[in-house]
């Protein structure tokens, strides 16, 4: 993994845990490294017929290096996966297929024409949007800096109803509410909305994930007995998604998921 911090990152947990328990010759270390060799070092591991995760603040930049862009890379602008096929570098963003395939799982008789809103407008918010569309749910957003959210809207692959306020689903029902700011990450954060504006909220799903399995937001979800999953479940997803690229077979999910600390 190529990002700058990597040291708090889960993902050589998962993915070393997956590699050993799916008896592949292969091993997974975060590097810490700058912008300028990130071009570089994508290259040259995936010529060797390797492969890697990117994460912030590289994941643009990645996007701009890989010869093979998937759908989802040339949609949200950001490659969290690389890996060398046929001599050229292929690339995608397995945090789309994450976050679509813990919805699947959530909703077993799918979410087409459900009524979503999505918080932010940031790189998350984008691969959500994306997988969010391509299930033809119905999608609004609503981000703090509203041109950010004008912006993702226009690039979207489906129809976006952009909002300025949360005012604006007061007395609505709401199929989902999905967290996609990085609010809940550091301690004091207020809640990204408040719960009680819409006449209900059906689930509550967090792109952000805490120690215990648990967010502020998924906390304050639970309590008005809202179901509610932080943003482990995706993150286990999408390193399946991008073992599955690496690897060619389907990722251990199990060894994945209890590979994580204190698994919520
Ligand atoms: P980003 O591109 O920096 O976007 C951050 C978003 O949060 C923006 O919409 C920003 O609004 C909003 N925000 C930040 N502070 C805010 C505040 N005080 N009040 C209201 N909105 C605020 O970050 P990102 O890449 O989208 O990541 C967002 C979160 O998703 C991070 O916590 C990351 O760890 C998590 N994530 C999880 C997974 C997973 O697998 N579970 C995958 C990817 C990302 P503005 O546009 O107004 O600044």
């Amino acid at each position: 993994m190529l990002g700058d911090p990597v040291a708090h990152s889960l993902s050589p947990l998962i993915q070393n845990a997956a590699f050993r328990a799916a008896g592949v010759d292969g091993v997974y270390v975060a590097l810490r490294c700058r912008p300028g060799d990130v071009p570089g070092i994508v290259a040259g591991l995936a010529r060797a017929d390797g492969g890697g995760n990117v994460t912030l603040p590289h994941k643009g930049l990645a996007a701009a290096t890989v010869e093979r862009p998937s759908e989802a890379v040339v949609r949200t602008g950001a490659c969290n996966t690389f890996w060398g096929e046929g001599g050229l570098i292929h690339g995608d963003n397995t945090d789309v297929d994450g976050f679509g395939r813990t919805v699947d799982a959530l909703f077993p008789g799918g979410i087409r024409g459900a009524r979503v809103l999505v918080l932010g407008a940031g790189g998350a918010a984008r691969a959500v949007v994306h997988a969010l569309l391509a299930r033809e749910a119905t999608v609004a957003l609503l981000n703090r800096t509203p041109g950010r959210a004008r912006e993702l809207a226009e690039g979207a692959r489906g129809p976006v109803r952009v909002m300025s306020s949360t005012r604006a689903v007061k007395g609505t029902a709401l199929d989902l509410v999905v967290n996609a700011t990085s609010l809940g990450l550091r301690e004091g954060d207020p809640l990204p909305m408040d719960l009680d504006g819409p006449a209900s909220v059906g689930r509550v799903l967090d792109v952000v994930y805490g120690p215990e399995g648990g967010t502020p937001f998924t906390e304050a979800a639970r309590a008005r007995g809202i179901p509610a999953t932080d943003g482990r479940e995706m993150l286990v997803r999408q390193g399946a998604a991008a073992f599955e690229r690496w690897w060619g077979r389907p990722a251990p999910l199990e060894a994945m998921r209890s590979a994580l600390p204190n698994p919520g």
